[in-house]
């Protein structure tokens, strides 16, 4: 006779938008399973940067004091690269938007995930099935979801049941599958290599480096190592035919201002694949159910947005989970709020990453746009700042904050640029 557990909500995935809804919900009084067939701390393929809006969140979950202990590493801003061109940007004061930090952070996600999931842990009201793996979801006589089927290491199956069951099970959410919500976005057909290198010699900013068909994205994390994503085109890889080491090492030789630097280190991690990457989901809140983080489809890394989307949605979902779970009624209706926040704060910011992604796809149009960009620091900044995650999309609407971008009096120039 299988273990049937009873919780106010069950999450499937502990990484930052499974655990810190579990921080939300057990603060508010609920009891929560919290399901990851991983055994923590884990490694997670990932380019580590989080933005300055992810460090309000970050402090208000009370973890902000821990992670500036173990060594979160500030990024003060990116520096684009790409056909002979170096675009330099900051976070900075966009229109009437402040900027809440003058950077962002980084740390390996080994490290984050799991201060997050300690934290949960912390609260007294989170139970956690390490190494348990949700196989599918149980359903009432509705067909609302009413929990989670999940299997122990030892192949025991368990049913896990709450009136709020969570899919928080990142890009190949099995739970989104379950559902029937997941899509595949073919022109976003991409993979990602991943590694880390010790003893290079690194500034302040985060680093992409655009060519065709891809880019490098790098930022120095906590204990000053620098962590490494190849992003490409999954048909390129594919058609290169190599293995994934060489195949970094080829493609970092045509980068050759990067490779140089990282080749004065030392590689201290193997390099790792993840792909392929695209997916998206058509519906994210269910009788009984939500999707969270990249479990509702794929965030590109170019603009390092997915940590905060998953803290971000974390804290919308919760704040809907909360009210319908007082309510007693946990379905569809009851969870607006968090469709109609994801609309507003989360949906525009994937399709503005989206057209970025479609800009990419053209060689000339990125060397004209960073030949631009070179040549207008300020906009870099705007560009910055709206990928920092505190400047609303909307404000991009204000002639102003073009045109002080365009014009600047010199507010910029009199401050000290931070240090590459
Ligand atoms: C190459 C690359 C670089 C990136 N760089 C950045 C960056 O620099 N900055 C940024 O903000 N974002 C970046 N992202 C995106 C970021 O990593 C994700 O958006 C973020 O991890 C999403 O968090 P999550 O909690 O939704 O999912 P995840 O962090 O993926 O966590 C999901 C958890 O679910 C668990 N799980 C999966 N299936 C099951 C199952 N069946 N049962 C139980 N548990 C399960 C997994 O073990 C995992 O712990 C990058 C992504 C990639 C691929």
């Amino acid at each position: 006779m299988p273990a049937d557990l009873r919780f106010d909500a069950v999450i499937a995935g502990a990484g930052p938008a499974g655990s810190t809804t579990a921080l939300r919900l057990a603060r508010a009084g609920f009891h929560v399973a919290l399901v990851d067939h991983q055994h923590f701390p884990r490694f997670k393929p990932c380019g580590e940067f989080m933005s300055p809006e992810c460090l309000t969140m970050l402090d208000d979950l009370g973890v902000g004091g821990d992670l500036r202990a173990l060594g979160a590493r500030e990024v003060r801003g990116m520096v684009l690269h790409g056909h002979g061109r170096q675009a330099r940007g900051q976070f900075a004061d966009v229109g009437a938007v402040a900027a809440p930090f003058e950077h962002g952070w980084a740390v390996r996600r080994e490290v984050f995930d799991d201060v997050l999931l300690r934290a949960a842990l912390r609260t007294g009201g989170v139970q956690l099935f390490e190494g348990v793996r949700a196989t599918g979801l149980l359903r009432g006589d509705r067909g609302q979801v009413t929990g989670l089927a999940a299997r122990r290491p030892c192949g025991e199956t368990i049913a896990l049941r709450a009136p709020l069951t969570i899919g928080a099970d990142g890009l190949r959410s099995r739970i989104a599958r379950e559902l029937g919500v997941q899509r595949t976005v073919p022109w976003l057909d991409k993979l990602a290599l991943t590694t880390r290198y010790s003893g290079v010699d690194w500034g302040g900013s985060a680093e992409v480096h655009f060519f065709e068909g891809g880019y490098f994205a790098c930022t120095a994390v906590e204990g000053g190592i620098v962590s490494l994503n190849l992003v490409l085109d999954r048909a390129l890889y594919v058609g290169a035919g190599l293995p994934r080491d060489a195949a970094l090492e080829a493609w970092l030789s045509r980068v050759p201002a990067l490779g140089e630097r990282l080749a004065r280190g030392r590689r201290v991690d193997p390099v790792r694949g993840i792909g392929p990457l695209a997916g998206r989901t058509t519906q994210q809140t269910f009788d009984g159910a939500a999707l969270v983080g990249d479990a509702c489809g794929y965030v590109d890394p170019v603009t390092g947005e997915g940590i905060f989307f998953a803290l971000k949605g974390a804290e919308m979902l919760s704040q809907s989970a909360i009210a319908a779970l007082h309510a007693g009624r946990v379905d569809r209706a009851s969870l607006r709020d968090y469709a109609r926040g994801r609309r507003r704060e989360i949906v525009p910011r994937v399709a503005f990453a989206s057209l970025l992604q479609r800009g990419l796809r053209h060689p000339r149009l990125v060397r004209s746009a960073l030949g631009l960009l070179e040549s207008r620091p300020e906009l870099v900044d705007v560009l910055v700042s709206v990928t920092g995650d505190y400047v609303p999309l909307r404000e991009l609407a204000r002639p102003r904050v073009w045109w002080s971008a365009l014009y600047p009096s010199g507010g910029r120039a009199r401050r000290q640029r931070a240090s590459a």
